[in-house]
Formats: C-alpha cells, sequence, structure tokens
C-alpha cells in the first residue's frame, strides 16, 4: 500500500463521531419494565419516531433500547446527504399507480425541509446547508443516463430541476472529465453525527428514555427481550436498519449492505478555488458503481461509494474498519474527479452498512394485530426518508391506538408493503458480490467504448439483483 495511507484512521465509527466526539453511553436497562411504546434502535428512524410521538401526546411512555449508542448505525456514519430520494419509488408507481408515487415524492420533497426546521428549533447545530444535489456524468453512457434521469424526475413533479452542459456544470464544481449534470434543490448537506447526537438530546429532554448498551435480543408482540430485562408495551417499533439480520427471526428481512467513505484533511483555500463547489451541493454521479460525496463545514471532501458490498452470513459491523483496498478505491475516485489533490491526505476512512430489502424499496409497516412496527429498507437513501418514516410510523400508532384519525402519511403507497426474503447462503453472498462486480465491469466498458449506451451487463445486474 502506498505512503498516503499510513496516517489514515481507520473504522473509530466514523470520522463524523471522531470529530465531534463520542458521546458518554447512557445508563443501560437494569431489569424488566412497561412502556407504551417501546423504539428498538437509536438511529434517525427510532429518534424521529419518538420524537414524533412524544410531540403528539406528550403522555405517551416511550422507551428507546439502542444496542450501542445512538448514532452508532449508519445514523452517525453517512455521507450527510439530506435529499429527497426514495429507494422504491418507481415500483411503487407500477404498483399504485404514478399519482400515489408522486404523492411519495412530494413527502419526500417537504421532508429536506422538515428537518431543516425541526433541527433549526431545536437548536441542533448539524452544519446544514441547503445546495441542492448535483449528480455529474462523465461519459457519453452517463450523459445518456443523466438526461434520462433527469426526464424521470422531471414526470415525478420535480418541476424545479435544472440540467446543465459542460461549461455550466464546472461553474459549480470543476469535476475532470464531467460532461453535464443534473441538479435538485431539494437537498442539503449536513454532520450526520451532529444531527443523531442533537437529535438524542431533544428526544431526552422531551421526556423519552433512552437505554444505551442495551441490545434487543428478541421482538416479539408486547416485548422487548434484552439480556438486562424485557420492556413489554402494546407496541414494539423495530428500527434496526442494516442490523435486523441480527434479530431472531430476521436474518433474511434486509440484506446488510457496506457503504464505505473517506474524509480527506482540509483543503487549502488554493485547492477550493481550483475546485470551485462554492454552492456546497452534495455531489454525486452517474456510474453504476455510484460515488457521494460532500464538502464539510471545515473545508475537506468527505467522500463514498461501494466498499466490499456484503459479508457472508449478513455479518455486520467492526466499528466501521474499513479495507485497504476500498480506501484506495475511494481515493481513486476522489483523484478522478479532482487530480490536482493526488497529493491530499486522507485522514479518516469508514464504514457502515445499509438495510437492503429484497425488491430495493423502503417501507413502513405497523401490523395492527401485533402492534409490531418497522420501518427501513432505506437502501442508501435515509438521512431524509428516516424522517418521513417515522412521522408516517407515528400516525400508524395514533391511528391504531385510536388517538387520531388517518393521515396522508398512512395513505402513502410505501404503506404496509410486503416483500419477500432474500435467500439464504451462499446464494446471497455470491449474488451480491457478482452484482457490483458487474456494476464495476459496466463502468469500465463504457468508459473505454465511448459509447453513449449503458452497457447491457449493468441492466442484468439489476434484473438479478431484484433492483431494476
Ligand atoms: C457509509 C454510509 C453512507 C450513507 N450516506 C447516505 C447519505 O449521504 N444520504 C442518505 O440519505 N443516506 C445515506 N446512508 C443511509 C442512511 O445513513 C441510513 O439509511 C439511515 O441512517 C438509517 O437510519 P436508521 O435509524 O433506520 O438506521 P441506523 O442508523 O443504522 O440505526 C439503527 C440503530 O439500531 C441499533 N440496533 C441495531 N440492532 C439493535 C438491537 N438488536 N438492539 C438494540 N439496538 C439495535 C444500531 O446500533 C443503530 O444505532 C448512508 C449509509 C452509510 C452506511
Amino acid at each position: 500500500m502506498s505512503s498516503w495511507s499510513s496516517s489514515v484512521v481507520n473504522g473509530g465509527v466514523s470520522f463524523w463521531f471522531a470529530d465531534d466526539g463520542l458521546p458518554d453511553v447512557r445508563e443501560p436497562l437494569t431489569g424488566d419494565g412497561h412502556a407504551d411504546v417501546v423504539i428498538v434502535g437509536g438511529g434517525y428512524t427510532g429518534l424521529w419516531t419518538a420524537y414524533y410521538l412524544k410531540k403528539a401526546a406528550p403522555f405517551l411512555r416511550i422507551t428507546v433500547l439502542e444496542q450501542k449508542f445512538c448514532g452508532y448505525g449508519a445514523s452517525g456514519r453517512n455521507g450527510g446527504w439530506l435529499y429527497n430520494g426514495v429507494a422504491g419509488r418507481d415500483r411503487y408507481a407500477k404498483l399504485h399507480g404514478q399519482e400515489a408515487a408522486v404523492r411519495l415524492q412530494r413527502a419526500m420533497n417537504d421532508t429536506v425541509d422538515e428537518v431543516v426546521r425541526v433541527a433549526a428549533e431545536e437548536g441542533i447545530d448539524a452544519d446544514v446547508h441547503k445546495g441542492g444535489v448535483l449528480e455529474v456524468a462523465r461519459t457519453p453512457a452517463q450523459l445518456a443516463r443523466l438526461k434520462a434521469f433527469h426526464e424521470h424526475e422531471l414526470a415525478f413533479g420535480e418541476k424545479d430541476r435544472e440540467l446543465y452542459g459542460a461549461r455550466e456544470t464546472a461553474e459549480r464544481v470543476r469535476v475532470a472529465d464531467a460532461v453535464g449534470s443534473s441538479w435538485t434543490p431539494h437537498g442539503a448537506r449536513l454532520n450526520p453525527a451532529k444531527l443523531v447526537k442533537g437529535l438524542a438530546a431533544a428526544v431526552e429532554a422531551l421526556g423519552v428514555t433512552i437505554h444505551e448498551a442495551t441490545p434487543v435480543t428478541e421482538i416479539r408482540p408486547k416485548h422487548a427481550v434484552t439480556p438486562y430485562g424485557t420492556v413489554r408495551a402494546p407496541y414494539v417499533l423495530r428500527c434496526t436498519e442494516g442490523f435486523t439480520a441480527s434479530l431472531k427471526g430476521q436474518r433474511r428481512t434486509w440484506l446488510p449492505m457496506n457503504s464505505s467513505m473517506i474524509a480527506t484533511e482540509p483543503l487549502t483555500d488554493e485547492q477550493w478555488a481550483g475546485v470551485g463547489w462554492a454552492g456546497r451541493e452534495t455531489l454525486g454521479d452517474m456510474a453504476h458503481a455510484y460515488m457521494y460525496a460532500q464538502r464539510t463545514a471545515d473545508g475537506r471532501i468527505a467522500l463514498g461509494g461501494r466498499g466490499v458490498p456484503y459479508r457472508f452470513g449478513s455479518r455486520t459491523d467492526n466499528d466501521g474498519r474499513t479495507q485497504p483496498e476500498t480506501v484506495q478505491a475511494l481515493r481513486d475516485v476522489l483523484v478522478g474527479f479532482f487530480p490536482a489533490l493526488a497529493g491530499v491526505r486522507i485522514e479518516h476512512a469508514w464504514s457502515g452498512v445499509l438495510g437492503v430489502p429484497r425488491d430495493w424499496c423502503a417501507s413502513v409497516t405497523l401490523d395492527r394485530t401485533t402492534g409490531l412496527g418497522w420501518a427501513g429498507g432505506y437502501v442508501g437513501s435515509g438521512v431524509a426518508t428516516a424522517n418521513l418514516a417515522a412521522r408516517t410510523l407515528t400516525d400508524l400508532v395514533r391511528f391504531d391506538s385510536g388517538q387520531a384519525g388517518p393521515t396522508g402519511l398512512t395513505a402513502l403507497p410505501w404503506v404496509g408493503h410486503k416483500v419477500r426474503k432474500w435467500e439464504p447462503e451462499p446464494l446471497r453472498w455470491l449474488g451480491v458480490q457478482g452484482m457490483y462486480a458487474t456494476y464495476r465491469t459496466a463502468d469500465r466498458r463504457e468508459l473505454l467504448s465511448h459509447s453513449a449506451r449503458s452497457s447491457r451487463l449493468a441492466r442484468v445486474a439489476d434484473r438479478v439483483s431484484g433492483r431494476g
């Protein structure tokens, strides 16, 4: 491995936590207890659900059980793209009609502003900057996909989306070889760990009980079982996303998929002058093995993409430790985008897990007969989606318990969506490895062929994985 890698901090949950400081862990559960609602998992989904439920019904006794500390999962490790993408929208259009999917998309657009609003109202300083989302194309095939993607988004009601040529793209961010881009205003950059820490504090201040260092081993109707005791409640909500497979009976529900990131040292003013990026848009591309990046509040580039995508047997996490090949691959992406930054130090590398349902559709469910609920399967788009899912879960609980009637959120097409389970091993592992190898090959072929046609390989991988 080359010399640039010797100073990289690897793991430690994430750069965001390393920079801002790991939190003091709250008291674990000590013995059996009762609540009106038990929430398993202290990420955005669990905490936003606790937040909205308690705001709507302050009398509710709500307990959050978190295996490590709030934000330990993807919520404290992500790329900080607060944006309006939601996994599965197109499938929901096929299943429930375009109008229903447009309602979901509108709700997502509003959710970006909702998170910004509540963060401000609660005094959570999460380095939020609403500069929109810029997605660039760097090959003819990517450009063709970008244009199709742009048109497709317009059809879902995004009238304020803009398409740029090479020159206009460079005026925003000077990405090498960029031939075009699509920009939407419905996105903001943020510091994920600051958001989740602030949210946990806000929830606690409202009177919600949070127990950390408390792993739930089993969820069954009206029970959340831990090694330290069982909490009983009429409603038990599973908000465990990429870790869901470790719960009894859930091994094949959502596949834990890895995503990895690197953060550079802070760039100099001169380096920033070369890069541009004054608008601090979140930045992505149209490659099949796509990347995502942000300009951080302290002037670094944090950039992510697929690492080793999936570990055999749905194993999840190692405090974010990342394989050296992945760090190298992400650095190559960075330098490919910004060749002048070849000498920039990578200071931190980390990984986290996403939850991927068999049909790649995020969903929210409350089973009215058992009181069990869950939300997730966001794939790589959960920063905003978790907020919408949490508000939806809140409305479902309030409706079911007779506190309120149905709402616009309870009628969204992702509510109550059912999906089959993933295949048993080794098929699961083979399938995911094969899919990502295929995406990488497809990107290489497109680069070499200069063709405007998307590689057929990628379409095959989409179909096989259930994504297309
Ligand atoms: C590297 C990376 C980059 C990403 N970038 C983006 C991005 O830029 N934009 C975007 O929209 N999305 C992004 N995502 C996805 C997004 O971060 C997630 O979808 C979102 O944070 C999910 O929130 P959550 O609360 O559902 O899950 P999590 O944040 O994973 O929270 C689940 C929590 O449950 C706890 N838990 C799990 N099992 C148990 C148990 N048995 N008992 C008790 N507690 C348990 C975990 O410790 C964890 O704290 C990224 C994800 C990763 C990994």
